[in-house]
Protein backbone atom coordinates (compact mmCIF):
# COMPACT_ATOMS: atom_id res chain seq x y z
CA UNK A 1 0.00 0.00 0.00
CA UNK A 2 1.17 3.40 -1.09
CA UNK A 3 1.83 5.93 1.86
CA UNK A 4 1.03 9.77 1.81
CA UNK A 5 2.47 12.58 3.51
CA UNK A 6 0.32 15.12 4.84
CA UNK A 7 1.21 19.08 4.62
CA UNK A 8 -0.50 20.75 7.48
CA UNK A 9 -1.74 20.55 11.24
CA UNK A 10 -4.60 22.29 10.92
CA UNK A 11 -8.51 20.18 10.58
CA UNK A 12 -8.32 19.65 7.52
CA UNK A 13 -4.27 17.89 7.77
CA UNK A 14 -5.45 16.05 10.85
CA UNK A 15 -8.53 14.55 9.13
CA UNK A 16 -6.54 13.57 6.32
CA UNK A 17 -3.74 12.20 8.40
CA UNK A 18 -6.27 10.05 10.48
CA UNK A 19 -7.92 9.25 7.64
CA UNK A 20 -4.49 7.74 5.85
CA UNK A 21 -3.75 6.44 9.24
CA UNK A 22 -7.20 4.32 9.82
CA UNK A 23 -6.06 2.90 6.01
CA UNK A 24 -2.61 2.14 6.68
CA UNK A 25 -1.93 4.65 4.71
CA UNK A 26 -0.63 7.63 6.31
CA UNK A 27 3.63 8.13 6.16
CA UNK A 28 4.60 11.20 7.81
CA UNK A 29 2.52 14.55 8.57
CA UNK A 30 4.40 17.92 8.67
CA UNK A 31 3.29 20.56 10.62
CA UNK A 32 5.29 23.50 10.29
CA UNK A 33 5.50 25.40 14.10
CA UNK A 34 6.22 28.56 12.09
CA UNK A 35 2.94 28.88 10.34
CA UNK A 36 -0.06 30.41 12.10
CA UNK A 37 -3.09 27.18 12.49
CA UNK A 38 -6.43 28.96 12.24
CA UNK A 39 -7.86 25.75 13.40
CA UNK A 40 -6.25 26.63 17.19
CA UNK A 41 -7.95 30.02 17.08
CA UNK A 42 -10.89 28.48 15.82
CA UNK A 43 -14.21 28.17 18.71
CA UNK A 44 -15.00 24.76 17.51
CA UNK A 45 -18.39 25.40 17.06
CA UNK A 46 -20.83 23.15 15.23
CA UNK A 47 -24.20 25.36 13.98
CA UNK A 48 -26.50 23.13 11.33
CA UNK A 49 -28.67 26.71 10.93
CA UNK A 50 -27.14 29.99 9.75
CA UNK A 51 -28.05 32.96 8.28
CA UNK A 52 -31.05 35.67 9.46
CA UNK A 53 -33.73 33.11 7.42
CA UNK A 54 -32.58 30.28 9.06
CA UNK A 55 -31.00 27.96 6.31
CA UNK A 56 -30.03 24.43 7.13
CA UNK A 57 -26.05 24.15 6.62
CA UNK A 58 -24.82 23.02 3.39
CA UNK A 59 -25.02 19.29 3.19
CA UNK A 60 -25.80 19.19 6.98
CA UNK A 61 -28.21 16.52 7.52
CA UNK A 62 -25.08 14.04 5.72
CA UNK A 63 -22.41 15.77 6.96
CA UNK A 64 -23.22 16.27 10.74
CA UNK A 65 -24.06 12.68 11.73
CA UNK A 66 -20.54 11.09 9.89
CA UNK A 67 -18.50 14.15 11.35
CA UNK A 68 -20.05 13.52 15.22
CA UNK A 69 -19.31 9.57 14.69
CA UNK A 70 -15.78 10.21 13.44
CA UNK A 71 -15.17 12.48 16.92
CA UNK A 72 -16.64 10.16 18.88
CA UNK A 73 -14.49 7.35 17.41
CA UNK A 74 -11.70 9.22 18.00
CA UNK A 75 -12.42 10.25 22.01
CA UNK A 76 -12.21 6.49 22.44
CA UNK A 77 -9.50 5.38 20.34
CA UNK A 78 -7.03 7.79 21.70
CA UNK A 79 -8.69 8.44 25.22
CA UNK A 80 -9.55 11.93 25.37
CA UNK A 81 -12.73 14.47 25.77
CA UNK A 82 -13.69 17.05 23.41
CA UNK A 83 -16.96 16.44 21.64
CA UNK A 84 -19.91 18.04 23.49
CA UNK A 85 -23.43 18.18 21.94
CA UNK A 86 -25.20 21.60 22.67
CA UNK A 87 -27.90 23.87 21.46
CA UNK A 88 -27.46 27.26 20.57
CA UNK A 89 -30.17 30.03 21.98
CA UNK A 90 -30.73 32.33 19.23
CA UNK A 91 -32.45 36.11 19.65
CA UNK A 92 -34.90 36.82 17.76
CA UNK A 93 -34.55 40.80 16.32
CA UNK A 94 -37.92 40.57 14.52
CA UNK A 95 -41.21 39.18 14.41
CA UNK A 96 -40.58 38.12 10.86
CA UNK A 97 -37.71 35.60 12.51
CA UNK A 98 -39.91 34.05 15.27
CA UNK A 99 -42.09 33.51 12.47
CA UNK A 100 -39.98 31.46 10.30
CA UNK A 101 -37.97 29.53 13.15
CA UNK A 102 -41.83 28.53 14.04
CA UNK A 103 -42.78 27.59 9.97
CA UNK A 104 -39.40 25.59 10.26
CA UNK A 105 -40.32 23.81 13.15
CA UNK A 106 -43.48 22.38 11.27
CA UNK A 107 -41.21 20.81 8.70
CA UNK A 108 -39.98 17.13 8.99
CA UNK A 109 -36.36 17.73 7.65
CA UNK A 110 -35.72 20.35 10.64
CA UNK A 111 -36.82 18.14 13.49
CA UNK A 112 -33.11 17.01 14.40
CA UNK A 113 -32.51 20.58 14.84
CA UNK A 114 -35.86 21.84 17.25
CA UNK A 115 -35.30 21.84 20.71
CA UNK A 116 -37.78 20.23 22.93
CA UNK A 117 -36.97 22.15 26.07
CA UNK A 118 -37.48 25.91 25.51
CA UNK A 119 -36.45 27.50 28.95
CA UNK A 120 -35.29 30.91 28.04
CA UNK A 121 -35.36 32.15 32.12
CA UNK A 122 -31.66 31.55 32.46
CA UNK A 123 -31.17 34.13 30.18
CA UNK A 124 -34.19 36.63 31.51
CA UNK A 125 -32.34 39.72 32.64
CA UNK A 126 -28.76 38.88 31.03
CA UNK A 127 -29.24 38.55 27.57
CA UNK A 128 -31.24 41.37 25.76
CA UNK A 129 -34.03 39.39 23.84
CA UNK A 130 -34.82 41.66 21.03
CA UNK A 131 -38.45 39.81 19.84
CA UNK A 132 -37.04 36.81 22.22
CA UNK A 133 -35.74 33.63 21.43
CA UNK A 134 -35.71 29.54 20.89
CA UNK A 135 -33.29 27.19 20.70
CA UNK A 136 -31.77 25.20 18.02
CA UNK A 137 -30.73 21.82 18.71
CA UNK A 138 -28.28 19.56 16.98
CA UNK A 139 -25.37 21.91 17.44
CA UNK A 140 -21.59 21.04 19.17
CA UNK A 141 -18.82 22.23 20.68
CA UNK A 142 -15.18 20.92 19.98
CA UNK A 143 -12.66 21.53 22.59
CA UNK A 144 -9.71 22.44 19.47
CA UNK A 145 -6.90 22.36 22.22
CA UNK A 146 -7.90 18.94 23.46
CA UNK A 147 -8.50 17.53 20.00
CA UNK A 148 -5.32 19.34 17.83
CA UNK A 149 -3.08 18.39 21.18
CA UNK A 150 -4.38 14.41 21.23
CA UNK A 151 -3.91 13.73 17.72
CA UNK A 152 -0.54 15.43 17.78
CA UNK A 153 0.45 13.74 20.53
CA UNK A 154 -0.73 10.49 18.78
CA UNK A 155 0.78 10.45 15.49
CA UNK A 156 4.25 11.21 17.33
CA UNK A 157 3.88 8.48 18.83
CA UNK A 158 3.46 6.75 16.21
CA UNK A 159 6.88 8.27 14.45
CA UNK A 160 4.72 10.02 11.74
CA UNK A 161 4.90 13.44 13.07
CA UNK A 162 7.60 16.00 11.68
CA UNK A 163 7.35 19.49 13.87
CA UNK A 164 8.97 21.30 10.78
CA UNK A 165 8.18 23.35 7.18
CA UNK A 166 7.56 20.65 4.44
CA UNK A 167 9.53 21.98 1.43
CA UNK A 168 6.80 23.01 -0.88
CA UNK A 169 9.52 23.54 -3.74
CA UNK A 170 11.24 19.87 -3.86
CA UNK A 171 9.89 17.69 -6.15
CA UNK A 172 7.77 15.49 -4.41
CA UNK A 173 5.06 12.89 -4.95
CA UNK A 174 2.34 11.45 -2.68
CA UNK A 175 1.51 14.36 -0.84
CA UNK A 176 -1.78 16.49 0.44
CA UNK A 177 -1.67 19.31 0.74
CA UNK A 178 -3.83 21.00 3.58
CA UNK A 179 -1.85 24.22 4.07
CA UNK A 180 -4.36 27.09 4.67
CA UNK A 181 -3.68 30.15 3.85
CA UNK A 182 -0.12 29.20 2.93
CA UNK A 183 -1.43 27.87 -0.29
CA UNK A 184 -1.42 31.62 -1.20
CA UNK A 185 2.47 31.38 -1.92
CA UNK A 186 1.85 28.15 -4.03
CA UNK A 187 2.11 28.51 -7.69
CA UNK A 188 -0.25 25.62 -8.58
CA UNK A 189 -3.04 27.85 -9.33
CA UNK A 190 -3.22 30.26 -12.82
CA UNK A 191 -5.03 32.08 -10.21
CA UNK A 192 -5.17 31.44 -6.49
CA UNK A 193 -8.45 30.22 -5.42
CA UNK A 194 -7.99 30.91 -1.75
CA UNK A 195 -9.34 34.26 -0.12
CA UNK A 196 -7.69 34.89 3.49
CA UNK A 197 -10.71 36.42 5.94
CA UNK A 198 -9.22 37.20 9.09
CA UNK A 199 -11.02 36.93 12.29
CA UNK A 200 -11.03 38.25 15.96
CA UNK A 201 -12.77 36.64 19.02
CA UNK A 202 -12.91 38.45 22.49
CA UNK A 203 -12.21 36.43 25.54
CA UNK A 204 -14.25 37.38 27.87
CA UNK A 205 -15.21 37.16 31.67
CA UNK A 206 -18.83 37.56 32.04
CA UNK A 207 -19.69 36.69 35.98
CA UNK A 208 -23.07 36.68 36.11
CA UNK A 209 -24.21 34.60 32.73
CA UNK A 210 -24.36 30.87 33.47
CA UNK A 211 -24.63 28.56 31.03
CA UNK A 212 -23.04 25.83 28.77
CA UNK A 213 -25.28 27.04 25.74
CA UNK A 214 -23.98 29.26 22.75
CA UNK A 215 -25.70 32.30 22.36
CA UNK A 216 -26.18 33.64 18.88
CA UNK A 217 -27.24 37.21 18.78
CA UNK A 218 -25.50 40.41 17.11
CA UNK A 219 -22.67 38.57 18.72
CA UNK A 220 -21.43 35.12 18.77
CA UNK A 221 -21.09 33.91 23.03
CA UNK A 222 -19.42 30.88 23.28
CA UNK A 223 -18.58 29.23 26.95
CA UNK A 224 -14.99 28.05 26.85
CA UNK A 225 -13.93 25.35 29.79
CA UNK A 226 -12.18 27.87 31.89
CA UNK A 227 -14.99 29.27 32.54
CA UNK A 228 -14.60 32.35 29.86
CA UNK A 229 -16.21 33.23 26.53
CA UNK A 230 -15.62 33.35 23.44
CA UNK A 231 -17.06 36.17 22.12
CA UNK A 232 -16.71 36.55 18.02
CA UNK A 233 -15.93 36.81 15.65
CA UNK A 234 -15.44 39.25 12.47
CA UNK A 235 -14.89 38.86 9.07
CA UNK A 236 -12.41 41.03 7.61
CA UNK A 237 -11.17 40.14 4.05
CA UNK A 238 -7.63 40.30 2.07
CA UNK A 239 -6.08 41.57 5.55
CA UNK A 240 -2.93 38.83 6.55
CA UNK A 241 -0.82 40.00 9.36
CA UNK A 242 -2.21 38.46 12.51
CA UNK A 243 -1.98 41.83 14.47
CA UNK A 244 -5.04 42.31 15.89
CA UNK A 245 -7.12 45.54 14.65
CA UNK A 246 -8.52 48.23 17.13
CA UNK A 247 -11.52 48.57 14.60
CA UNK A 248 -12.67 45.01 14.98
CA UNK A 249 -12.51 45.14 18.91
CA UNK A 250 -14.35 48.01 19.43
CA UNK A 251 -17.36 46.42 16.87
CA UNK A 252 -17.16 43.41 18.96
CA UNK A 253 -17.15 44.95 21.98
CA UNK A 254 -19.93 46.76 20.39
CA UNK A 255 -22.07 43.36 19.44
CA UNK A 256 -21.45 42.39 22.96
CA UNK A 257 -23.14 45.35 24.23
CA UNK A 258 -26.03 44.86 22.12
CA UNK A 259 -26.34 40.95 23.18
CA UNK A 260 -25.99 40.82 26.81
CA UNK A 261 -26.81 43.54 29.62
CA UNK A 262 -24.07 41.96 32.52
CA UNK A 263 -20.96 43.37 32.86
CA UNK A 264 -17.63 41.60 31.60
CA UNK A 265 -13.91 42.31 30.98
CA UNK A 266 -12.40 41.44 27.93
CA UNK A 267 -9.24 39.08 28.95
CA UNK A 268 -7.49 38.32 25.64
CA UNK A 269 -7.96 39.31 22.12
CA UNK A 270 -7.11 36.22 19.28
CA UNK A 271 -6.60 36.66 15.65
CA UNK A 272 -6.89 33.82 13.05
CA UNK A 273 -6.91 33.98 9.02
CA UNK A 274 -9.90 31.99 7.54
CA UNK A 275 -8.93 29.81 4.36
CA UNK A 276 -11.87 30.82 2.62
CA UNK A 277 -12.63 29.82 -0.99
CA UNK A 278 -13.78 31.97 -3.97
CA UNK A 279 -16.81 30.12 -3.83
CA UNK A 280 -17.22 29.60 -0.22
CA UNK A 281 -17.15 25.48 -0.72
CA UNK A 282 -14.24 23.46 0.27
CA UNK A 283 -11.25 22.39 -2.70
CA UNK A 284 -10.60 18.95 -2.86
CA UNK A 285 -8.76 16.56 -5.24
CA UNK A 286 -5.98 16.29 -7.48
CA UNK A 287 -2.95 18.74 -8.60
CA UNK A 288 -1.09 16.15 -10.34
CA UNK A 289 -2.37 13.05 -10.59
CA UNK A 290 0.30 11.07 -12.22
CA UNK A 291 2.69 12.27 -8.96
CA UNK A 292 -0.49 11.83 -6.67
CA UNK A 293 -0.62 15.36 -5.69
CA UNK A 294 -3.51 16.20 -3.68
CA UNK A 295 -4.74 19.86 -2.10
CA UNK A 296 -7.51 19.99 0.61
CA UNK A 297 -8.14 23.28 1.30
CA UNK A 298 -10.88 26.13 1.18
CA UNK A 299 -12.00 25.43 4.98
CA UNK A 300 -12.91 29.21 5.37
CA UNK A 301 -15.48 28.97 7.84
CA UNK A 302 -17.58 25.76 9.37
CA UNK A 303 -14.17 23.47 9.28
CA UNK A 304 -14.58 21.48 12.34
CA UNK A 305 -17.76 20.55 10.87
CA UNK A 306 -16.80 19.86 7.14
CA UNK A 307 -12.86 18.68 7.47
CA UNK A 308 -14.08 14.90 8.77
CA UNK A 309 -16.38 13.97 6.36
CA UNK A 310 -14.52 15.91 3.20
CA UNK A 311 -10.90 14.03 4.52
CA UNK A 312 -12.76 10.74 4.28
CA UNK A 313 -14.18 11.79 0.66
CA UNK A 314 -10.52 12.68 -0.60
CA UNK A 315 -9.31 9.51 1.17
CA UNK A 316 -12.05 7.53 -0.81
CA UNK A 317 -11.01 9.33 -4.19
CA UNK A 318 -6.97 9.17 -3.72
CA UNK A 319 -7.48 5.07 -2.28
CA UNK A 320 -10.67 3.64 -4.02
CA UNK A 321 -10.98 5.88 -7.18
CA UNK A 322 -14.15 7.32 -6.10
CA UNK A 323 -14.47 10.45 -7.72
CA UNK A 324 -14.59 13.66 -6.31
CA UNK A 325 -18.35 15.32 -6.05
CA UNK A 326 -17.99 18.44 -8.28
CA UNK A 327 -19.06 20.92 -5.89
CA UNK A 328 -15.80 20.28 -4.13
CA UNK A 329 -13.60 19.16 -6.74
CA UNK A 330 -10.48 21.54 -6.96
CA UNK A 331 -10.81 21.06 -10.78
CA UNK A 332 -13.12 23.46 -10.97
CA UNK A 333 -10.72 26.05 -11.40
CA UNK A 334 -7.52 26.45 -13.94
CA UNK A 335 -4.35 24.95 -12.07
CA UNK A 336 -0.72 24.40 -13.77
C1 LIG B 1 -11.76 33.91 14.50
C2 LIG B 1 -12.14 32.61 13.86
C3 LIG B 1 -13.18 31.84 14.40
C4 LIG B 1 -13.54 30.63 13.83
N1 LIG B 1 -14.50 29.87 14.45
C5 LIG B 1 -14.82 28.66 13.94
C6 LIG B 1 -15.74 27.81 14.60
O1 LIG B 1 -16.24 28.12 15.68
N2 LIG B 1 -16.05 26.61 14.02
C7 LIG B 1 -15.46 26.20 12.85
O2 LIG B 1 -15.77 25.09 12.39
N3 LIG B 1 -14.57 26.98 12.21
C8 LIG B 1 -14.24 28.18 12.72
N4 LIG B 1 -13.32 28.97 12.10
C9 LIG B 1 -12.81 28.52 10.78
C10 LIG B 1 -11.72 27.47 10.95
O3 LIG B 1 -10.67 28.04 11.70
C11 LIG B 1 -11.23 27.01 9.58
O4 LIG B 1 -12.32 26.50 8.86
C12 LIG B 1 -10.18 25.91 9.71
O5 LIG B 1 -9.38 26.11 10.83
C13 LIG B 1 -9.29 25.80 8.49
O6 LIG B 1 -8.42 24.69 8.72
P1 LIG B 1 -7.19 24.35 7.79
O7 LIG B 1 -6.62 23.09 8.31
O8 LIG B 1 -7.61 24.39 6.36
O9 LIG B 1 -6.15 25.56 7.97
P2 LIG B 1 -5.22 25.93 9.27
O10 LIG B 1 -5.93 25.58 10.53
O11 LIG B 1 -4.78 27.31 9.07
O12 LIG B 1 -4.01 24.92 9.12
C14 LIG B 1 -2.99 25.06 8.16
C15 LIG B 1 -1.78 24.30 8.68
O13 LIG B 1 -0.81 24.14 7.64
C16 LIG B 1 0.48 24.28 8.22
N5 LIG B 1 1.41 24.54 7.12
C17 LIG B 1 1.29 25.45 6.11
N6 LIG B 1 2.34 25.35 5.26
C18 LIG B 1 3.12 24.34 5.72
C19 LIG B 1 4.35 23.75 5.28
N7 LIG B 1 4.98 24.13 4.17
N8 LIG B 1 4.88 22.73 6.02
C20 LIG B 1 4.26 22.29 7.14
N9 LIG B 1 3.09 22.82 7.60
C21 LIG B 1 2.54 23.82 6.91
C22 LIG B 1 0.29 25.41 9.22
O14 LIG B 1 1.34 25.40 10.16
C23 LIG B 1 -1.05 24.99 9.83
O15 LIG B 1 -0.81 24.02 10.84
C24 LIG B 1 -12.89 30.18 12.66
C25 LIG B 1 -11.85 30.92 12.13
C26 LIG B 1 -11.46 32.13 12.72
C27 LIG B 1 -10.31 32.89 12.15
Amino acid sequence: MKRYIVVGGGIAGMMTAWTLHQRNALHKIYISPQHKTASLIAAGVINPITGIRFAKTWMADEIFPFTFETYRFIEQQLNVSFFQLTKIFRIAETVTQLNDWSARSESDSFQPYISDDNDISPFIGKVRMGQGGFFIAGAAKINVTALMGALAKYFEIQGMLVSEKFDTDSDQSGVIFCEGIEILKSNSFQKNPIVPVKGHYLVCAIPELKTNFIIHGKATIIPQPDGNFRVGSTYQRGDISAMPDDTQIALLEEWLKETIQTPYEVKDVLVGIRPSSVDRRPILGALDKEKNIYVFNGLGTKGYSLAPYFANHLCRHILDSESVMDEVNVNRFSYS
